[in-house]
């Protein structure tokens, strides 16, 4: 028999529920956004009570105010004393350093005290060191340190890391697949492969990476495909309550999926295969708001396509569906799905993505 390590069931419906209690805690569909800025950065327009309110009004039900290098803590934060009751602050921060390397810290409770060697000046202008993962190190050491968990965020920002780097950091198991920033380059760019190329290439390393979707959201005053604005990135977590701790383990467990508009009803993943679920409905709704932002394409075709991908990012299934079902092919290291909703916009094509997490089978 196949020797399935990760076995993960998951049904129900994704739309997040507002509901203001709840009897049995049944398992919920959650919709966050772990990354967003706030004035206390100084380079982000809105005061975190603003941003935190953004979230709250448009149906979210957590969010992670992750300033750089500052812990907010959610009791300061002002909300509405009447608001809806499923609507929670995940404390965090971005751990922010050199070189561009940025880390979420989700679910802390103070500010991370970075723990960098005492020889810092040595070894950070040592020309022969690849000092990147050794940046990720200290940050997932640091976070893991005060019980929080690392998300390492926009690798292809900037300088950006490459997979082989992500690579060998220990302790990291959630990446930022997908970033709203207009400078987080998800599908690549001169410098840098896909988000999903280096996704790809650490599963098939056998590195148990689970893949975000954020807003990294800096600007909430002016509004632009250009400009750093929130909405365009979420996660879907399945849970059966809404506490930083319960939505922070399902994420560990991989019991979320990324998107960035396509909306699913059910995932299914059992013994014999893999199965995903459209929601065409919520998918229409979210990708008609005026915040998502499509990926744009000079040429495609209208409508859902489903793909099975597995090691080395081979595609073994593609299909023009809301429904598609794969049998669990022997030998595999890991097998992942992802949706993408097309749609025509004047003469170009716009793409919006659902990516599930892997399986893992070795
Ligand atoms: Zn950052
Ligand atoms: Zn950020």
């Amino acid at each position: 028999m196949r020797n399935i390590l990760f076995f993960l069931i998951i049904l129900g419906s994704c739309t997040s529920k507002q509901q203001t209690e709840k009897s049995a805690s049944p398992m919920t569909w959650y919709k966050g956004n772990t990354h967003v800025h706030t004035t206390l950065c100084g380079h982000a327009d809105s005061h975190p009570d603003t941003v935190a309110g953004w979230y709250l009004d448009r149906g979210y039900n957590f969010l992670i105010l992750s300033e750089h290098n500052q812990f907010i803590d959610p009791k300061s934060v002002n909300l509405p004393r009447n608001r809806r009751k499923d609507f929670i602050l995940i404390p965090g921060e971005e751990v922010t350093d050199y070189k561009h390397v940025h880390t979420t810290a989700m679910n802390i409770d103070r500010e991370v005290p970075v723990k960098y060697p005492t020889d810092l000046s040595k070894w950070k202008d040592a020309p022969a060191w690849n000092i990147k993962p050794f940046l990720m190190q200290i940050h997932s050491d640091s976070i893991r340190s005060v019980g929080g968990i690392p998300i390492l965020n926009h690798p292809n920002w900037q300088s950006g890391v490459a997979a082989s780097e992500i690579e060998q950091v220990k302790g990291l198991n959630m990446i930022e697949l997908h970033n709203g920033h207009p400078d987080a380059y998800n599908f690549g760019n001169e410098k840098h492969a896909s988000m999903e190329q280096k996704w790809d290439s650490l599963l098939t390393a056998g590195r148990r990476i689970y893949g975000v979707s954020s807003d990294d959201a800096h600007h909430f005053k002016k509004w632009g495909v250009d400009e750093s604005n929130p909405g365009r990135g979420w996660v879907m977590v399945h849970s059966n309550d809404l506490t930083p701790d319960a939505i922070t383990d399902a994420m560990i467990q991989g019991d979320f999926y990324a998107s960035s508009g396509v909306m699913l009803s059910e995932i299914i993943v059992s013994e014999k295969g893999y199965e995903i679920h459209v929601d065409e409905e919520a998918t229409y709704k979210e990708t008609e708001s005026p915040f998502v932002v499509g990926y744009k394409k000079d040429s495609g075709e209208e409508g859902f396509v489903i793909e099975y991908i597995t090691d080395r990012g081979e595609i073994i299934m593609k299909k023009s569906s809301i429904l598609a079902k794969v049998e669990i092919p022997e030998g595999i290291n890991y097998m992942r799905g992802k949706v993408t909703y097309s749609r025509k916009r004047s003469s170009d094509y716009e793409q919006f993505f659902a990516w599930t997490q892997p399986i893992f089978l070795k």
